[in-house]
Protein backbone atom coordinates (compact mmCIF):
# COMPACT_ATOMS: atom_id res chain seq x y z
CA UNK A 1 0.00 0.00 0.00
CA UNK A 2 0.99 3.48 -0.52
CA UNK A 3 2.10 5.51 2.52
CA UNK A 4 -1.17 7.24 2.33
CA UNK A 5 -3.28 4.99 1.36
CA UNK A 6 -5.36 4.13 -1.44
CA UNK A 7 -6.73 6.77 -4.00
CA UNK A 8 -8.78 5.62 -6.55
CA UNK A 9 -9.27 7.92 -9.81
CA UNK A 10 -12.62 8.21 -11.32
CA UNK A 11 -12.50 10.25 -15.02
CA UNK A 12 -13.28 9.40 -18.34
CA UNK A 13 -10.56 12.03 -19.54
CA UNK A 14 -7.40 9.76 -20.45
CA UNK A 15 -5.31 13.03 -19.70
CA UNK A 16 -7.02 14.49 -16.71
CA UNK A 17 -7.28 11.15 -15.09
CA UNK A 18 -3.11 10.08 -15.79
CA UNK A 19 -2.35 13.33 -14.49
CA UNK A 20 -4.47 12.65 -11.32
CA UNK A 21 -3.00 9.42 -10.98
CA UNK A 22 0.50 10.79 -11.36
CA UNK A 23 -0.27 13.55 -8.89
CA UNK A 24 -1.40 11.12 -6.31
CA UNK A 25 1.23 8.80 -6.85
CA UNK A 26 3.58 11.58 -6.19
CA UNK A 27 1.80 12.40 -3.03
CA UNK A 28 2.54 8.93 -1.59
CA UNK A 29 -0.73 7.29 -2.64
CA UNK A 30 -0.84 3.36 -4.42
CA UNK A 31 -3.00 4.54 -7.13
CA UNK A 32 -5.93 3.00 -9.33
CA UNK A 33 -8.02 3.98 -11.61
CA UNK A 34 -11.54 3.79 -13.74
CA UNK A 35 -12.96 5.67 -17.03
CA UNK A 36 -16.54 4.38 -15.91
CA UNK A 37 -18.73 5.11 -12.98
CA UNK A 38 -19.46 1.37 -12.95
CA UNK A 39 -16.30 0.23 -13.05
CA UNK A 40 -15.07 3.32 -10.30
CA UNK A 41 -17.97 1.61 -7.86
CA UNK A 42 -15.86 -1.54 -8.06
CA UNK A 43 -12.46 -0.48 -7.93
CA UNK A 44 -13.26 1.51 -4.97
CA UNK A 45 -14.98 -1.33 -3.13
CA UNK A 46 -12.48 -3.73 -4.44
CA UNK A 47 -9.42 -1.80 -3.21
CA UNK A 48 -11.08 -0.22 0.03
CA UNK A 49 -10.33 3.45 -1.04
CA UNK A 50 -9.52 5.79 1.25
CA UNK A 51 -9.35 8.82 -0.59
CA UNK A 52 -11.28 9.08 -4.39
CA UNK A 53 -11.57 12.01 -7.18
CA UNK A 54 -14.79 11.59 -9.02
CA UNK A 55 -15.38 13.38 -12.50
CA UNK A 56 -19.46 14.57 -12.59
CA UNK A 57 -19.16 13.71 -16.28
CA UNK A 58 -19.08 9.97 -17.24
CA UNK A 59 -20.33 7.98 -19.85
CA UNK A 60 -22.22 5.48 -18.44
CA UNK A 61 -23.99 6.65 -15.08
CA UNK A 62 -23.17 10.45 -13.10
CA UNK A 63 -20.66 11.07 -10.58
CA UNK A 64 -23.62 11.93 -8.59
CA UNK A 65 -24.98 8.14 -8.65
CA UNK A 66 -21.44 6.95 -8.38
CA UNK A 67 -21.53 9.02 -5.26
CA UNK A 68 -24.50 7.90 -3.95
CA UNK A 69 -23.24 4.06 -4.37
CA UNK A 70 -20.25 4.34 -2.66
CA UNK A 71 -21.24 5.78 0.43
CA UNK A 72 -23.32 2.71 0.34
CA UNK A 73 -20.29 0.86 2.04
CA UNK A 74 -17.70 3.66 1.90
CA UNK A 75 -16.07 6.75 3.93
CA UNK A 76 -13.63 7.64 1.92
CA UNK A 77 -12.74 11.16 1.30
CA UNK A 78 -13.95 12.16 -1.99
CA UNK A 79 -13.38 15.25 -3.59
CA UNK A 80 -15.64 15.70 -7.06
CA UNK A 81 -14.06 17.42 -9.97
CA UNK A 82 -16.97 19.61 -11.90
CA UNK A 83 -17.15 21.91 -14.96
CA UNK A 84 -15.53 25.56 -14.72
CA UNK A 85 -18.22 27.39 -12.56
CA UNK A 86 -20.87 24.98 -11.91
CA UNK A 87 -22.30 25.98 -9.00
CA UNK A 88 -25.23 23.76 -8.85
CA UNK A 89 -23.14 20.45 -9.86
CA UNK A 90 -20.97 21.33 -6.67
CA UNK A 91 -23.98 21.94 -4.55
CA UNK A 92 -25.35 18.60 -5.45
CA UNK A 93 -21.85 17.06 -5.28
CA UNK A 94 -21.84 18.17 -1.60
CA UNK A 95 -25.20 17.72 -0.81
CA UNK A 96 -24.83 13.85 -2.04
CA UNK A 97 -22.00 13.49 0.85
CA UNK A 98 -18.49 14.68 -1.19
CA UNK A 99 -16.04 15.94 1.00
CA UNK A 100 -14.95 18.77 -1.28
CA UNK A 101 -15.41 19.54 -5.22
CA UNK A 102 -12.70 21.13 -7.28
CA UNK A 103 -13.15 23.36 -10.77
CA UNK A 104 -12.16 22.36 -13.77
CA UNK A 105 -9.28 22.92 -14.83
CA UNK A 106 -7.34 23.05 -11.55
CA UNK A 107 -3.93 23.22 -10.55
CA UNK A 108 -2.51 19.61 -9.24
CA UNK A 109 -0.41 21.63 -6.49
CA UNK A 110 -4.03 22.84 -5.37
CA UNK A 111 -6.11 18.84 -5.43
CA UNK A 112 -2.64 17.64 -3.58
CA UNK A 113 -2.66 20.23 -0.90
CA UNK A 114 -6.13 19.95 -0.23
CA UNK A 115 -6.12 16.11 -0.03
CA UNK A 116 -3.11 15.78 2.25
CA UNK A 117 -4.87 18.66 4.39
CA UNK A 118 -7.65 16.41 4.97
CA UNK A 119 -5.53 13.49 5.64
CA UNK A 120 -4.43 15.17 8.52
CA UNK A 121 -7.27 15.14 10.01
CA UNK A 122 -8.13 11.62 9.36
CA UNK A 123 -12.20 10.53 9.90
CA UNK A 124 -11.90 7.82 12.31
CA UNK A 125 -9.09 6.45 14.76
CA UNK A 126 -10.54 2.80 14.73
CA UNK A 127 -8.69 -0.44 16.04
CA UNK A 128 -4.80 -0.14 16.51
CA UNK A 129 -4.63 3.46 14.96
CA UNK A 130 -3.10 5.91 17.22
CA UNK A 131 -5.54 9.01 17.34
CA UNK A 132 -3.84 11.69 15.37
CA UNK A 133 -1.66 14.40 17.64
CA UNK A 134 -3.55 17.27 16.53
CA UNK A 135 -6.50 16.05 17.98
CA UNK A 136 -5.15 14.81 21.00
CA UNK A 137 -3.50 18.75 21.48
CA UNK A 138 -6.86 19.92 20.40
CA UNK A 139 -8.80 18.11 23.18
CA UNK A 140 -6.24 19.84 25.71
CA UNK A 141 -7.61 23.22 24.88
CA UNK A 142 -11.29 23.11 24.30
CA UNK A 143 -13.57 25.78 25.11
CA UNK A 144 -15.94 25.50 28.33
CA UNK A 145 -18.96 26.45 27.21
CA UNK A 146 -19.62 23.03 26.11
CA UNK A 147 -19.01 20.26 29.08
CA UNK A 148 -16.05 17.82 28.40
CA UNK A 149 -16.01 14.12 29.43
CA UNK A 150 -11.93 12.91 27.95
CA UNK A 151 -12.04 14.18 24.48
CA UNK A 152 -16.18 14.06 24.28
CA UNK A 153 -17.83 17.53 24.13
CA UNK A 154 -21.54 17.36 25.00
CA UNK A 155 -23.98 19.98 24.14
CA UNK A 156 -27.19 19.84 24.55
CA UNK A 157 -27.51 15.59 23.49
CA UNK A 158 -25.31 15.58 20.87
CA UNK A 159 -21.61 14.10 22.06
CA UNK A 160 -18.53 14.62 19.76
CA UNK A 161 -15.82 12.31 20.15
CA UNK A 162 -12.99 14.43 19.41
CA UNK A 163 -10.44 11.27 18.92
CA UNK A 164 -12.72 8.81 17.27
CA UNK A 165 -13.73 11.60 15.03
CA UNK A 166 -17.56 9.89 15.51
CA UNK A 167 -20.36 12.39 16.84
CA UNK A 168 -23.78 10.84 18.65
CA UNK A 169 -27.15 12.21 19.03
CA UNK A 170 -28.34 10.75 22.05
CA UNK A 171 -26.47 7.65 21.90
CA UNK A 172 -27.44 7.04 18.22
CA UNK A 173 -24.15 7.43 15.84
CA UNK A 174 -24.67 9.92 13.23
CA UNK A 175 -22.51 9.43 9.72
CA UNK A 176 -21.12 12.78 9.01
CA UNK A 177 -18.88 13.65 6.05
CA UNK A 178 -15.41 14.64 7.14
CA UNK A 179 -16.19 18.30 6.51
CA UNK A 180 -19.61 18.45 8.64
CA UNK A 181 -17.34 16.85 11.67
CA UNK A 182 -14.66 19.71 11.09
CA UNK A 183 -17.59 22.29 11.17
CA UNK A 184 -19.50 20.79 13.88
CA UNK A 185 -16.37 20.36 15.70
CA UNK A 186 -15.33 23.87 15.65
CA UNK A 187 -18.78 25.50 16.81
CA UNK A 188 -19.13 23.30 19.69
CA UNK A 189 -15.53 24.28 20.89
CA UNK A 190 -16.25 27.76 20.09
CA UNK A 191 -17.38 28.99 23.30
CA UNK A 192 -20.76 30.51 21.68
CA UNK A 193 -18.47 32.31 19.60
CA UNK A 194 -19.45 33.65 16.21
CA UNK A 195 -17.35 32.10 13.11
CA UNK A 196 -17.80 33.91 10.09
CA UNK A 197 -18.58 32.04 6.61
CA UNK A 198 -14.64 32.66 5.54
CA UNK A 199 -13.44 31.07 8.99
CA UNK A 200 -15.40 27.96 7.98
CA UNK A 201 -14.20 27.50 5.21
CA UNK A 202 -10.90 27.54 6.06
CA UNK A 203 -11.33 24.90 8.65
CA UNK A 204 -12.84 22.54 5.54
CA UNK A 205 -9.99 23.51 3.69
CA UNK A 206 -7.17 23.24 6.53
CA UNK A 207 -3.95 25.17 6.04
CA UNK A 208 -3.96 25.72 2.40
CA UNK A 209 -6.16 28.58 2.66
CA UNK A 210 -3.97 30.60 4.62
CA UNK A 211 -5.18 33.83 6.09
CA UNK A 212 -4.69 35.85 3.19
CA UNK A 213 -6.03 33.30 0.31
CA UNK A 214 -9.02 34.79 -1.63
CA UNK A 215 -12.44 32.91 -0.35
CA UNK A 216 -14.78 32.73 -3.42
CA UNK A 217 -18.44 32.80 -3.06
CA UNK A 218 -18.87 29.31 -3.96
CA UNK A 219 -16.57 28.28 -1.13
CA UNK A 220 -18.61 30.00 1.06
CA UNK A 221 -21.42 28.77 -0.27
CA UNK A 222 -20.25 25.42 0.27
CA UNK A 223 -20.24 25.72 4.09
CA UNK A 224 -23.74 26.68 3.89
CA UNK A 225 -24.29 23.24 2.10
CA UNK A 226 -22.12 21.55 4.69
CA UNK A 227 -23.87 23.30 7.52
CA UNK A 228 -27.61 22.40 5.79
CA UNK A 229 -26.83 18.63 5.51
CA UNK A 230 -25.58 18.81 9.24
CA UNK A 231 -28.83 20.23 10.11
CA UNK A 232 -30.82 17.87 8.27
CA UNK A 233 -28.49 14.70 9.98
CA UNK A 234 -28.66 16.58 13.44
CA UNK A 235 -32.67 16.95 12.80
CA UNK A 236 -32.55 20.09 13.91
CA UNK A 237 -36.00 22.84 14.57
CA UNK A 238 -35.08 25.70 12.79
CA UNK A 239 -37.46 27.67 14.70
CA UNK A 240 -35.57 26.22 17.73
CA UNK A 241 -32.20 25.11 16.66
CA UNK A 242 -30.29 23.36 19.81
CA UNK A 243 -27.02 23.54 18.11
CA UNK A 244 -26.25 25.02 14.58
CA UNK A 245 -27.58 29.26 15.02
CA UNK A 246 -27.37 31.61 11.55
CA UNK A 247 -25.89 34.83 12.55
CA UNK A 248 -27.61 36.85 9.61
CA UNK A 249 -24.56 38.06 7.16
CA UNK A 250 -21.51 36.71 9.40
CA UNK A 251 -21.57 32.91 9.64
CA UNK A 252 -22.56 31.08 12.05
CA UNK A 253 -22.20 30.23 16.00
CA UNK A 254 -23.40 27.45 19.22
CA UNK A 255 -26.80 27.74 20.52
CA UNK A 256 -26.70 28.23 24.49
CA UNK A 257 -26.50 25.37 26.55
CA UNK A 258 -30.12 24.45 27.61
CA UNK A 259 -31.20 22.65 31.31
CA UNK A 260 -32.19 19.03 30.26
CA1 LIG B 1 -15.72 13.63 -17.91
Amino acid sequence: MGELGVAVVIEDDDDVRNLLDAVLQQAGFEVHSAGTGRDGVDVARQRQANVITLDVGLPDIDGFEVLRRIRQFSDAYVVMLTGRDEELDTITALQGGADDYIVKPFRPRELRARITAMLRRPRVSSGDDAPSSSAVAESGSLGSSSSRRGSVLLHNGLALDTETRTVALRGTPLGLTRSEFDLLHELLKGTGAVRSRADLVRVVRGEYYGEDTYISEADERAVEVHIGNLRRKLREDPQDPRWLVTVRGVGYRLAPKRAE
